[in-house]
């Protein structure tokens, strides 16, 4: 049996939550690597031990762990008996195959009854392992860190660090819903409330059939890679291609790009608060595009009573690109693709809407009754990791 004992940090500080912070990330990282012969996970003394039986699935073991949110750093580790001699003995043994200039030891006790301090530990463990393979202690740059974790009644020895993704365990922030595009930023925007421990769900709105459903299949992929970090994914998937027609024979061309977008925030919210949402969630960055001032987002904002988040308001392109190629959202993204605001889009969207003369224009449509069959009619798909399992053209509109 191997073990990997994984690191939280954050959670560590959240005092009386912390045990169920920690319960979550345990069921998480349960369900996360079901199916590769992980025997027991199990919370430990501030840190979480994964068994697993053999080291063939370690390379996708790790690749989910580090994509796991709540996880600061990670390692493969063995287990000792609780007593010096045997951790030097077990540490020895793990150094066996490998050569290095320089090393130091990092002791760390879990359990103050352990009858050595940390110091005396480093300095025990070190001295042994100089002299039995004439290595160099570096203190400040060492080409290896050899660590000792000391539990009630039984050590770790692990040797090297694996990053996690930081953030919160998914499911320990409650549920919001993210307005996906399917461009650049919107995944990036799901993903970074996905990191602070939300469930976000997805909608997309889409112009099928008076456009290709490049769109749809874009959404879907990026639903499937969000899904390997939150581990379960519901996404909607709203016709909007009827509202739009209905949008321009009735509104001014230079408000239909600010009306798409009123419309987008009243089915989003009808849907989110369906299905207990707490928030919406958009990848608008101020002055982004002629369509993102302040002015328009006031405009916009204001038909939905529920908190707009907007993780990258104050963030460039470039940054959100280099995040989204972190995140692997990126090729997906930039598949070309007709999006919808741009159908029966005029080139020069107002860009100071004015909310007197917005409501005006859309006086002469029946909003409410758009709202009801958009958020009825919307499809849902539910999406799981491990086993991804999709279930298309469930017609049950927003209930749950
Ligand atoms: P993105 O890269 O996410 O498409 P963008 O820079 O293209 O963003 P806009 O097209 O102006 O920006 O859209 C701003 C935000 O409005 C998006 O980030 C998204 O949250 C929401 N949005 C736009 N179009 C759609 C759509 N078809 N379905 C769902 N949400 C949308
Ligand atoms: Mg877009």
């Amino acid at each position: 049996m191997q073990s990997v004992i994984v690191h939280y940090q954050e959670i560590a500080l959240k005092g009386r939550n912390r045990s169920w912070f920690v319960e979550r990330l345990v069921s998480n990282i349960r369900a996360a690597t079901a199916d590769l012969g992980v025997a027991k996970v199990r919370a430990l003394m501030g840190r979480i031990e994964l068994q697993h039986e053999s080291a063939d699935d370690w390379s996708e073991l790790r690749a989910r762990l580090a994509r796991l949110p709540g996880i600061a750093n990670f390692s493969r580790a063995v287990r000792s008996r609780w007593d010096i001699d045997a951790i030097a003995d077990t540490v020895l043994g793990e150094l066996e195959e490998l050569q290095v200039e320089s090393f130091r030891v990092r002791a760390q006790r879990a359990d103050k009854r352990f009858p050595m301090t940390s110091p005396q530990i480093e300095r025990e463990v070190g001295g042994r392992i100089k002299a039995a393979r004439g290595w160099r202690v570096d203190l400040e740059r060492p080409e290896l860190t050899v660590r000792v974790e000391i539990l009630n009644d039984e050590a770790f020895c692990h040797l090297r660090k694996e990053p996690g993704s930081g953030g919160l365990p998914s499911g320990v922030s409650g549920r919001v819903a993210c307005l996906m595009s399917g461009g650049i930023d919107s995944p990036v925007a799901a993903y970074r409330l996905i990191k602070r421990g939300c469930r976000v769900r997805l909608i997309h709105f889409h112009s099928y059939p008076i456009l290709s459903h490049t769109s749809q299949d874009k959404v879907a992929e990026i639903a499937e890679l969000l899904t390997r970090r939150q581990l379960d994914t519901r996404l909607y998937l709203v016709a909007f291609g009827e509202i739009q027609r209905k949008v321009v024979l009735a509104v001014p061309p230079p408000l239909r790009v600010v009306v798409y977008r009123r419309l987008m925030l009243r089915i989003a919210e009808r849907i989110g608060r369906a299905c207990g949402a707490m928030a919406l969630v958009t990848g608008e960055a101020v002055g982004q595009v002629a369509s993102q001032t302040l002015e328009n987002m006031a405009v916009i904002n204001s038909v939905t009573s529920m908190p707009v988040l907007r993780p990258l308001v104050g963030m460039d392109k470039e940054e959100i690109v280099r995040e989204a190629q972190q995140l692997g959202t990126y090729e997906v993204s930039i598949v070309p693709d007709e999006d919808c605001c741009t159908l029966f889009t005029p080139k020069h969207p107002a860009t100071k809407a004015r909310a007197r003369v917005v409501d005006e224009a859309e006086a002469a449509l029946e909003v409410d009754a758009i709202v009801e069959e958009a958020a009825t009619t919307a499809e849902r798909r539910d999406l799981r990791f491990p086993s991804i399992v999709a279930q298309p053209d469930k017609r049950s509109g927003t209930s749950g």
